[in-house]
Protein backbone atom coordinates (compact mmCIF):
# COMPACT_ATOMS: atom_id res chain seq x y z
CA UNK A 1 0.00 0.00 0.00
CA UNK A 2 1.12 3.56 -1.01
CA UNK A 3 2.40 5.31 2.10
CA UNK A 4 0.37 7.95 3.70
CA UNK A 5 1.35 11.61 4.18
CA UNK A 6 0.26 13.45 7.16
CA UNK A 7 -0.55 16.28 4.17
CA UNK A 8 0.02 16.72 0.44
CA UNK A 9 -1.04 19.73 -1.55
CA UNK A 10 -3.77 18.84 -4.27
CA UNK A 11 -2.83 20.93 -7.50
CA UNK A 12 -5.51 20.29 -10.85
CA UNK A 13 -4.35 20.37 -14.50
CA UNK A 14 -5.68 23.77 -15.10
CA UNK A 15 -3.43 25.73 -12.28
CA UNK A 16 -0.30 23.39 -14.13
CA UNK A 17 -0.94 25.11 -17.41
CA UNK A 18 -1.34 28.11 -15.99
CA UNK A 19 2.13 27.97 -14.36
CA UNK A 20 3.23 27.23 -17.86
CA UNK A 21 1.72 30.44 -19.56
CA UNK A 22 3.35 32.33 -16.82
CA UNK A 23 6.69 30.64 -17.79
CA UNK A 24 5.74 30.87 -21.39
CA UNK A 25 5.00 34.53 -20.72
CA UNK A 26 8.45 36.10 -20.19
CA UNK A 27 7.19 38.00 -17.30
CA UNK A 28 8.60 35.71 -13.91
CA UNK A 29 8.78 38.32 -11.36
CA UNK A 30 5.13 40.19 -9.57
CA UNK A 31 2.95 41.02 -12.23
CA UNK A 32 -0.07 40.95 -13.59
CA UNK A 33 -0.87 37.25 -11.68
CA UNK A 34 -0.26 39.13 -8.39
CA UNK A 35 -2.51 41.62 -8.85
CA UNK A 36 -5.03 39.26 -10.07
CA UNK A 37 -4.17 37.29 -6.81
CA UNK A 38 -4.32 40.32 -4.76
CA UNK A 39 -8.00 41.20 -6.23
CA UNK A 40 -8.86 38.08 -5.76
CA UNK A 41 -7.97 37.66 -2.11
CA UNK A 42 -9.56 40.98 -1.14
CA UNK A 43 -12.76 39.89 -2.52
CA UNK A 44 -12.35 37.36 -0.06
CA UNK A 45 -11.76 39.63 2.74
CA UNK A 46 -14.36 41.43 2.48
CA UNK A 47 -12.89 44.01 -0.17
CA UNK A 48 -10.37 44.84 3.01
CA UNK A 49 -6.58 45.80 0.87
CA UNK A 50 -4.27 42.40 0.60
CA UNK A 51 -0.86 42.27 -0.17
CA UNK A 52 0.87 38.76 -1.24
CA UNK A 53 4.53 38.61 -0.50
CA UNK A 54 6.76 35.50 -0.13
CA UNK A 55 5.54 33.91 3.34
CA UNK A 56 3.47 34.37 6.36
CA UNK A 57 6.83 35.20 8.20
CA UNK A 58 7.58 38.28 5.89
CA UNK A 59 3.10 39.48 6.33
CA UNK A 60 3.61 39.04 9.78
CA UNK A 61 7.08 40.72 10.80
CA UNK A 62 6.17 43.32 8.21
CA UNK A 63 2.70 43.40 10.07
CA UNK A 64 4.92 44.18 13.09
CA UNK A 65 6.37 46.77 11.60
CA UNK A 66 3.45 48.54 9.92
CA UNK A 67 1.70 48.58 13.94
CA UNK A 68 5.25 50.33 15.17
CA UNK A 69 5.71 47.94 17.06
CA UNK A 70 9.78 47.17 17.79
CA UNK A 71 12.20 47.32 21.40
CA UNK A 72 11.17 47.86 24.21
CA UNK A 73 7.41 46.78 23.15
CA UNK A 74 5.47 43.56 24.64
CA UNK A 75 3.76 41.50 22.19
CA UNK A 76 1.27 38.55 23.89
CA UNK A 77 1.54 35.32 21.99
CA UNK A 78 0.42 31.50 22.49
CA UNK A 79 3.79 29.02 22.86
CA UNK A 80 1.63 26.36 20.82
CA UNK A 81 2.11 27.22 17.38
CA UNK A 82 4.67 27.07 14.73
CA UNK A 83 8.08 29.17 15.73
CA UNK A 84 7.61 31.85 13.18
CA UNK A 85 5.17 33.08 15.63
CA UNK A 86 7.23 34.27 17.75
CA UNK A 87 10.53 34.39 15.83
CA UNK A 88 9.04 37.75 14.10
CA UNK A 89 8.71 39.31 17.25
CA UNK A 90 11.98 39.13 17.98
CA UNK A 91 12.91 39.70 14.64
CA UNK A 92 11.28 42.98 15.13
CA UNK A 93 13.59 43.69 18.68
CA UNK A 94 10.05 43.40 20.55
CA UNK A 95 9.76 40.85 23.90
CA UNK A 96 6.92 37.96 23.31
CA UNK A 97 5.32 37.36 25.92
CA UNK A 98 3.59 34.05 26.56
CA UNK A 99 0.12 32.93 27.90
CA UNK A 100 -0.98 29.69 28.53
CA UNK A 101 -3.50 28.04 26.50
CA UNK A 102 -6.91 27.00 27.15
CA UNK A 103 -6.94 23.04 27.05
CA UNK A 104 -10.41 22.59 24.73
CA UNK A 105 -8.89 25.00 22.05
CA UNK A 106 -5.54 24.59 22.63
CA UNK A 107 -5.58 28.37 21.62
CA UNK A 108 -4.35 31.43 24.06
CA UNK A 109 -6.25 31.68 27.08
CA UNK A 110 -8.36 34.54 26.68
CA UNK A 111 -8.94 34.35 30.70
CA UNK A 112 -5.48 35.01 30.94
CA UNK A 113 -4.38 37.29 28.73
CA UNK A 114 -4.88 40.29 30.98
CA UNK A 115 -2.90 39.35 33.63
CA UNK A 116 -0.28 39.95 30.96
CA UNK A 117 -1.01 42.75 30.05
CA UNK A 118 1.88 45.59 31.31
CA UNK A 119 2.29 49.14 30.44
CA UNK A 120 5.14 48.00 27.82
CA UNK A 121 2.03 45.64 25.94
CA UNK A 122 1.34 46.91 22.51
CA UNK A 123 -0.62 44.04 20.36
CA UNK A 124 -1.88 40.77 20.87
CA UNK A 125 -0.86 38.07 18.01
CA UNK A 126 -3.32 35.13 18.48
CA UNK A 127 -2.93 31.85 16.33
CA UNK A 128 -5.71 29.86 15.28
CA UNK A 129 -4.52 26.49 15.76
CA UNK A 130 -5.65 24.15 13.09
CA UNK A 131 -7.62 26.31 12.04
CA UNK A 132 -10.08 26.38 14.81
CA UNK A 133 -10.86 30.39 15.04
CA UNK A 134 -10.05 32.51 18.21
CA UNK A 135 -12.71 34.39 19.76
CA UNK A 136 -12.69 37.56 17.93
CA UNK A 137 -15.60 38.82 20.29
CA UNK A 138 -13.95 38.66 23.29
CA UNK A 139 -10.27 39.20 22.07
CA UNK A 140 -10.87 42.39 20.50
CA UNK A 141 -12.97 42.99 23.65
CA UNK A 142 -9.72 42.79 25.44
CA UNK A 143 -7.33 44.89 22.45
CA UNK A 144 -9.99 47.88 22.52
CA UNK A 145 -9.99 47.96 26.01
CA UNK A 146 -6.16 48.24 26.22
CA UNK A 147 -6.04 49.81 23.32
CA UNK A 148 -4.00 47.20 21.58
CA UNK A 149 -3.09 46.46 17.99
CA UNK A 150 -4.54 42.88 17.01
CA UNK A 151 -1.97 40.53 14.38
CA UNK A 152 -3.67 38.03 13.88
CA UNK A 153 -1.23 34.68 12.71
CA UNK A 154 -4.19 32.79 10.98
CA UNK A 155 -1.49 31.07 8.72
CA UNK A 156 -3.49 27.95 9.50
CA UNK A 157 -7.51 29.48 9.27
CA UNK A 158 -8.04 30.57 5.61
CA UNK A 159 -11.86 29.70 4.90
CA UNK A 160 -12.50 29.25 8.75
CA UNK A 161 -15.13 32.06 10.50
CA UNK A 162 -16.27 33.43 13.35
CA UNK A 163 -20.09 34.41 13.84
CA UNK A 164 -20.28 33.67 10.46
CA UNK A 165 -18.04 36.24 9.14
CA UNK A 166 -14.73 34.43 7.46
CA UNK A 167 -11.62 35.49 9.02
CA UNK A 168 -9.99 38.05 7.72
CA UNK A 169 -12.81 39.90 6.79
CA UNK A 170 -12.83 41.78 9.94
CA UNK A 171 -10.37 42.58 12.19
CA UNK A 172 -7.33 44.52 12.30
CA UNK A 173 -4.26 43.04 10.17
CA UNK A 174 -4.53 39.63 9.44
CA UNK A 175 -2.05 37.16 8.05
CA UNK A 176 -2.42 33.94 5.93
CA UNK A 177 0.26 31.25 4.73
CA UNK A 178 0.38 29.77 1.80
CA UNK A 179 2.97 26.91 2.72
CA UNK A 180 1.97 23.54 0.94
CA UNK A 181 1.27 22.44 4.20
CA UNK A 182 -1.56 24.83 4.66
CA UNK A 183 -5.30 25.00 3.14
CA UNK A 184 -4.16 26.25 0.13
CA UNK A 185 -0.96 27.18 -1.90
CA UNK A 186 1.12 29.00 -3.82
CA UNK A 187 4.28 26.52 -3.31
CA UNK A 188 5.53 29.30 -0.85
CA UNK A 189 3.78 32.35 -0.03
CA UNK A 190 1.43 34.55 2.27
CA UNK A 191 -0.54 37.73 2.89
CA UNK A 192 -1.58 40.10 4.54
CA UNK A 193 -5.28 41.77 5.19
CA UNK A 194 -4.70 45.27 6.01
CA UNK A 195 -7.19 48.26 7.29
CA UNK A 196 -6.28 51.14 4.92
CA UNK A 197 -4.77 52.25 1.35
CA UNK A 198 -1.96 53.42 3.33
CA UNK A 199 -0.56 50.57 5.48
CA UNK A 200 -1.20 48.87 1.71
CA UNK A 201 1.57 51.33 0.55
CA UNK A 202 3.89 50.79 3.21
CA UNK A 203 3.64 47.55 3.01
CA UNK A 204 4.44 47.82 -0.62
CA UNK A 205 7.28 49.31 0.69
CA UNK A 206 8.65 47.19 3.12
CA UNK A 207 8.28 44.36 0.84
CA UNK A 208 10.42 45.46 -1.74
CA UNK A 209 13.49 47.62 -0.55
CA UNK A 210 11.42 50.62 0.33
CA UNK A 211 11.00 51.56 -2.96
CA UNK A 212 8.01 54.00 -4.06
CA UNK A 213 7.76 54.43 -7.94
CA UNK A 214 6.92 58.20 -9.23
CA UNK A 215 4.56 59.04 -12.07
CA UNK A 216 8.06 60.20 -13.64
CA UNK A 217 9.57 57.28 -14.26
CA UNK A 218 11.90 57.82 -11.46
CA UNK A 219 11.44 56.61 -8.00
CA UNK A 220 12.30 57.36 -4.05
CA UNK A 221 13.15 55.37 -1.21
CA UNK A 222 12.18 56.56 2.33
CA UNK A 223 11.58 53.17 4.69
CA UNK A 224 14.03 50.27 4.85
CA UNK A 225 13.00 47.64 2.98
CA UNK A 226 13.30 44.23 2.42
CA UNK A 227 12.72 41.71 -0.23
CA UNK A 228 10.26 39.65 -0.33
CA UNK A 229 8.01 40.48 -3.40
CA UNK A 230 5.86 37.14 -4.78
CA UNK A 231 6.25 35.82 -8.25
CA UNK A 232 3.54 35.22 -10.91
CA UNK A 233 4.57 31.44 -10.88
CA UNK A 234 3.24 31.26 -6.93
CA UNK A 235 0.81 33.30 -7.99
CA UNK A 236 -0.61 31.79 -10.80
CA UNK A 237 -0.93 28.68 -8.36
CA UNK A 238 -2.01 30.64 -5.67
CA UNK A 239 -5.24 31.54 -8.03
CA UNK A 240 -6.05 28.14 -9.16
CA UNK A 241 -5.97 26.67 -5.51
CA UNK A 242 -8.01 29.71 -3.90
CA UNK A 243 -10.84 28.87 -6.10
CA UNK A 244 -11.24 25.71 -4.48
CA UNK A 245 -10.72 26.35 -1.36
CA UNK A 246 -14.32 25.86 -0.17
CA UNK A 247 -14.64 22.44 -1.97
CA UNK A 248 -11.08 21.69 0.31
CA UNK A 249 -12.41 22.95 3.14
CA UNK A 250 -15.76 21.07 2.90
CA UNK A 251 -13.63 17.60 2.33
CA UNK A 252 -12.00 18.46 5.34
CA UNK A 253 -14.45 18.82 7.37
CA UNK A 254 -16.23 15.16 6.01
CA UNK A 255 -12.87 13.78 6.51
CA UNK A 256 -12.85 15.13 9.99
CA UNK A 257 -16.09 13.87 10.89
CA UNK A 258 -15.07 10.98 9.43
CA UNK A 259 -12.36 10.70 11.94
CA UNK A 260 -14.41 11.00 15.31
CA UNK A 261 -17.09 8.10 14.27
CA UNK A 262 -14.28 5.97 13.45
CA UNK A 263 -11.91 6.19 15.99
CA UNK A 264 -11.95 3.78 18.67
CA UNK A 265 -12.73 5.50 22.09
CA UNK A 266 -10.62 2.46 23.76
CA UNK A 267 -7.46 3.73 22.37
CA UNK A 268 -8.15 6.90 25.11
CA UNK A 269 -7.22 9.47 22.49
CA UNK A 270 -7.89 12.94 23.40
CA UNK A 271 -9.68 14.48 20.29
CA UNK A 272 -9.58 17.91 18.90
CA UNK A 273 -12.58 20.30 19.72
CA UNK A 274 -15.92 19.14 17.35
CA UNK A 275 -16.18 22.06 16.11
CA UNK A 276 -17.98 21.85 12.59
CA UNK A 277 -19.18 25.45 12.11
CA UNK A 278 -15.52 27.39 12.51
CA UNK A 279 -13.00 25.35 11.52
CA UNK A 280 -11.61 24.73 8.73
CA UNK A 281 -9.91 21.17 10.00
CA UNK A 282 -6.80 22.29 8.67
CA UNK A 283 -5.30 19.45 10.96
CA UNK A 284 -6.48 16.66 12.76
CA UNK A 285 -4.67 16.20 16.16
CA UNK A 286 -5.91 14.25 18.90
CA UNK A 287 -3.44 14.16 22.02
CA UNK A 288 -1.97 10.53 22.75
CA UNK A 289 -2.62 9.05 26.21
CA UNK A 290 1.65 8.81 26.74
CA UNK A 291 0.97 8.13 31.01
CA UNK A 292 -1.39 5.06 30.01
CA UNK A 293 1.19 3.94 27.01
CA UNK A 294 4.00 1.33 27.33
CA UNK A 295 5.58 3.71 24.65
CA UNK A 296 6.86 6.93 23.53
CA UNK A 297 5.84 9.25 21.07
CA UNK A 298 8.89 8.98 18.92
CA UNK A 299 8.63 4.81 19.06
CA UNK A 300 4.33 5.50 18.07
CA UNK A 301 5.48 7.83 15.15
CA UNK A 302 8.01 4.94 14.20
CA UNK A 303 5.70 2.22 14.52
CA UNK A 304 2.63 4.21 12.74
CA UNK A 305 5.53 4.79 9.64
CA UNK A 306 6.14 0.64 9.32
CA UNK A 307 2.31 0.64 9.16
CA UNK A 308 2.59 3.04 6.00
CA UNK A 309 1.09 6.31 7.96
CA UNK A 310 2.80 9.18 7.96
CA UNK A 311 2.12 11.46 11.60
CA UNK A 312 3.34 14.57 12.44
CA UNK A 313 3.82 16.71 15.37
CA UNK A 314 2.65 20.36 15.51
CA UNK A 315 3.85 21.94 17.70
CA UNK A 316 6.47 21.09 20.97
CA UNK A 317 5.63 24.36 23.20
CA UNK A 318 7.96 26.35 21.53
CA UNK A 319 9.04 28.83 24.77
CA UNK A 320 11.44 25.38 25.52
CA UNK A 321 13.42 25.65 22.41
CA UNK A 322 17.08 27.06 23.53
CA UNK A 323 16.30 30.27 21.66
CA UNK A 324 13.61 31.37 24.04
CA UNK A 325 14.94 29.32 27.14
CA UNK A 326 18.13 31.57 26.89
CA UNK A 327 15.53 34.75 27.33
CA UNK A 328 14.84 33.37 30.46
CA UNK A 329 11.66 30.66 29.36
CA UNK A 330 11.74 27.19 31.11
CA UNK A 331 9.58 24.16 31.93
CA UNK A 332 6.70 25.36 34.10
CA UNK A 333 5.74 28.05 33.00
CA UNK A 334 3.22 27.59 30.81
CA UNK A 335 2.08 23.63 31.65
CA UNK A 336 -1.07 22.77 29.41
CA UNK A 337 0.95 24.58 26.16
CA UNK A 338 3.65 21.77 27.55
CA UNK A 339 1.74 19.02 28.04
CA UNK A 340 -0.35 19.60 24.93
CA UNK A 341 3.12 19.99 22.99
CA UNK A 342 4.42 16.48 24.21
CA UNK A 343 1.25 14.41 23.41
CA UNK A 344 -0.24 16.00 20.63
CA UNK A 345 0.44 14.02 17.37
CA UNK A 346 -0.92 15.20 13.71
CA UNK A 347 -3.11 12.18 11.75
CA UNK A 348 -3.22 12.50 7.83
CA UNK A 349 -5.72 14.75 6.63
CA UNK A 350 -5.61 16.48 3.51
CA UNK A 351 -8.55 17.11 0.86
CA UNK A 352 -7.63 14.13 -1.86
CA UNK A 353 -7.86 11.63 1.14
CA UNK A 354 -10.57 8.81 0.52
CA UNK A 355 -13.20 7.70 3.30
CA UNK A 356 -11.60 4.35 3.28
CA UNK A 357 -7.67 6.29 4.17
CA UNK A 358 -9.37 7.69 7.34
CA UNK A 359 -10.37 3.62 8.03
CA UNK A 360 -6.88 2.78 7.32
CA UNK A 361 -5.43 4.75 9.76
CA UNK A 362 -7.95 4.26 12.74
CA UNK A 363 -7.24 0.45 12.16
CA UNK A 364 -3.15 1.09 12.39
CA UNK A 365 -3.69 3.43 15.27
CA UNK A 366 -5.96 0.12 17.10
CA UNK A 367 -2.75 -2.13 15.85
CA UNK A 368 0.16 -0.14 17.14
CA UNK A 369 -2.00 1.14 20.58
CA UNK A 370 -3.63 -1.97 21.67
CA UNK A 371 -0.52 -3.83 22.71
CA UNK A 372 1.09 -0.84 24.58
CA UNK A 373 -1.93 0.15 26.35
CA UNK A 374 -2.26 -0.46 30.24
C1 LIG B 1 2.83 28.12 8.62
C2 LIG B 1 2.71 29.06 9.72
C3 LIG B 1 3.40 30.28 9.76
C4 LIG B 1 4.42 30.67 8.74
O1 LIG B 1 3.99 30.59 7.42
P1 LIG B 1 5.09 30.64 6.26
O2 LIG B 1 4.29 30.97 5.04
O3 LIG B 1 5.72 29.28 6.20
O4 LIG B 1 6.08 31.68 6.61
C5 LIG B 1 3.19 31.14 10.81
N1 LIG B 1 2.34 30.83 11.80
C6 LIG B 1 1.65 29.68 11.82
C7 LIG B 1 0.69 29.42 12.92
C8 LIG B 1 1.83 28.75 10.80
O5 LIG B 1 1.16 27.59 10.84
Amino acid sequence: MDFLPFTRPDIDEATIAAVGDVLRSGWLATGPRCREFEARLSSFAGGRPVRVVTSATAALEMALQIAGIGPGDEVITTPLSWIATANVILAVGATPVFVDVDPATRNIDLDRIEAAITPRTRALMPVDLAGLPVDRQRLYRIAEQYRLRVIEDAAQSMGASWNGQRIGQGGDLVSFSFHPNKNMTSGEGGCLVMNDEDEARLFEKLRLQGVTRLPDGTMDVDVLGGKANLTDIAAAIGLGQLERLEAFNARRRELAQRYFERLDPALGLELPLADFVNGNWHMFQPLLPLARMRMTRGEFIEAMKQQGIGIGVHYPAMHLFSLFKAHGFKTGDFPIAEDIGARTITLPLFPAMRDEDIDRVCTALSQVMKPVLN
